[in-house]
């Protein structure tokens, strides 16, 4: 906060400017997020998530100037069932962080958002003492559009929490569908919240989402759960026994937490940083970021040319036809895919 005072009167006075004109200034978006200035960071954010051609165009020059000061953050995923308690515990984990004196970034991923009038961090209330906090920052997921374009926004809105000097980043997805997946393939260290529900709820879960968690946290370990959640955590810790790690520094752990009463978030803290500390030690925390963002330039590329596609006036005409033809066994896929592409590249 106070390092926005460091912009002065005349520059806020011309963002305010390039804002109402809906033109932004990267270069001056760029300088207010650096220096800490919240609303530039929300106005960066919100350039980042514009479909807007001269948006997109002013948000990468964006992302380009503040690319050095990016990739300091601890990144967490978290994510888990509706109801599991996963706005209770990130309201407990992001407070106790910055208690300690850490500035905590909250994003969302939710590509359902739209149909449900943004179901995830949309209703603030839910983490009231959070969203209050100076020294915390909450971003719901923007609405709409495919999972693949609610991910890439969320990461550069990521990127952009880094410069302006966040700490700590947790992006919250909503524990149904491919979100986990997009969630773990942007952060160091994937969360995963379960409810004491034991071997019951293990059949239930998803046997790739297990691996995707560096470490699972049994929610609601308190009063008559308790019992329940002592199971439970030995279940899941047999269970993890038996997947591949990810890296070999590392064990994925199950940890008791009641979010609620606060109690277990320290612990859930103390594991985020002895997971730091070894990928980091050991070098797999560069080369998984290197990974991840070659991984993302190739989904950039795959978006791009399928937006390319779609967008093209014989594309859209062809598109139909010659899946129909592809399903009738009339063409095969290979010879439909080279014409679609000679629409574009010849
Ligand atoms: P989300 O949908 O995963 O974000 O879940 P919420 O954080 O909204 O919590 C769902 C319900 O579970 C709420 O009624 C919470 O009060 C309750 N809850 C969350 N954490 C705990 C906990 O640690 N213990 C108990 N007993 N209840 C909890």
């Amino acid at each position: 906060m106070q390092n926005a005072m460091q912009l002065t009167t005349e520059q806020k006075l011309a963002q305010r400017r390039a804002a109402l004109s809906g033109k932004a200034d990267p270069a001056l978006l760029a300088d207010g997020i650096r220096a800490g200035d919240r609303s530039a960071l929300a106005r960066g954010i919100t350039l980042v998530e514009s479909t807007r051609h001269d948006h997109q165009r002013a948000a990468q020059a964006l992302l380009a100037l503040v690319l050095p000061e990016t990739g300091h953050a601890v990144r967490i995923g978290l994510s888990g069932a509706p109801g599991v308690g996963k706005s209770t515990f990130t309201e407990a984990f992001g407070l106790y962080l910055t208690g300690r004196g850490k500035k905590v970034a909250v994003l969302a991923i939710d590509p359902s958002s739209a149909r449900t009038g943004g179901s995830i961090l949309g209703d603030k209330t839910r983490m009231e003492l959070l969203a209050r906090d100076p020294m915390a920052f909450i971003r719901p997921s923007p609405a709409g559009g495919t999972l693949g374009g609610v991910a890439r926004r969320t990461r550069e809105a990521m990127l952009l929490c880094e410069a302006a000097g966040f700490d700590v980043i947790l992006i919250e997805t909503v524990g149904v569908g491919q979100s986990e997946t997009a969630v773990a393939d942007m952060v160091d260290m994937f969360l995963l919240l379960l409810s004491p529900g034991g071997g019951d709820e293990l059949q239930g879960i998803k046997r790739g989402i297990m691996e995707l968690a560096d470490l699972i946290i049994v929610n609601k370990a308190d009063g008559d759960l308790i019992p329940a959640a002592r199971r439970a955590q030995m279940e899941y810790q047999a269970a993890l026994h038996l997947m591949r790690p990810k890296t070999a520094v590392w064990t994925p752990i199950v940890k008791l937490v009641s979010a609620l009463r606060k109690e277990g978030v320290s612990e859930v803290w103390e594991a985020v940083e002895a997971h730091h500390t070894a990928l980091t030690g050991s070098g797999d925390l560069t080369r998984l970021r290197a990974a991840q963002a070659q991984a993302w330039m190739w989904t950039e590329i795959r978006e791009g040319l399928f937006a390319a596609l779609a967008s093209h006036p014989e594309g859209a005409r062809l598109i139909p036809h010659l899946e129909a033809d592809v399903a009738a066994g009339r063409t095969t896929p290979t010879a439909a895919a080279q014409r679609l592409l000679a629409l574009i590249f010849e």
